[in-house]
C-alpha cells in the first residue's frame, strides 16, 4: 500500500536546523519513516532566517494572532522577525500544497511550530506557532510530536 506523505519539523529528524545550529532528533519521530513518506520542513530556515540564529519569541498573542496582524515575532537581539516567520509558514504550506500533504508532525512549543503551546519568555503559553496556525486555517491536521508513541 501506498505510504501517507507527512510534512514534519526537520529538526525532530535530526537536521541541525534549530536557532542553536542544534536538532531535537527524536527516535519515535524518525521511526515515523517505516510508516509514511516523510517530507522534512523548517519554516524558520524557510523564512531567510539564518542557522543559528538568535532564539525567537511572539508578542501580544499566538501564531493565530500573528497572521491576524496583532501579534508580532522578535528575536532576542529586539530584532523583528514577523515577516520571516509568515514567509516561513507561506513556503511550508506551499510545498504542503504541492505535494497535496493533509498532515504534518510539528516540533512542541515553537514559535513556528508549536501545536498546543509556544514559550513564551521563561513561560509557557497556550496557543501554536506561527506555521500551525496557517495550516490549521488551510485544514492541515497538525499533530503534536508529544502526542506520538
Ligand atoms: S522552525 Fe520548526 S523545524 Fe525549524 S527548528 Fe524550529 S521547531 Fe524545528
Amino acid at each position: 500500500m501506498k505510504k501517507q506523505k507527512i510534512l514534519v519539523s526537520a529538526c525532530l529528524l535530526g537536521v541541525n536546523c534549530r536557532y542553536d545550529g542544534l536538532s531535537k532528533s527524536d527516535p519515535k519521530i524518525i521511526n515515523l519513516l517505516s510508516r509514511y513518506n516523510v517530507v522534512p520542513v523548517c519554516p524558520e530556515q524557510l523564512g531567510g532566517l539564518p542557522t543559528p540564529r538568535p532564539a525567537a519569541e511572539i508578542f501580544n498573542g499566538t501564531g493565530k494572532e500573528v497572521l491576524e496582524s496583532k501579534a508580532f515575532v522578535e528575536n532576542r537581539d529586539n530584532i523583528p522577525v514577523t515577516d520571516n516567520f509568515l514567509k516561513g509558514a507561506d513556503q511550508a504550506l506551499k510545498i504542503a500544497k504541492l505535494l497535496s500533504i493533509k498532515k504534518a508532525v510539528f516540533k512542541e512549543r515553537s514559535p513556528s511550530c508549536g501545536v498546543h503551546y509556544i514559550r513564551s519568555g521563561d513561560k509557557i503559553i497556550k496557543g501554536c506557532g506561527v506555521t500551525t496556525a496557517l495550516f490549521l486555517k488551510n485544514s492541515i491536521e497538525v499533530i503534536s510530536d508529544e502526542e506520538i508513541e
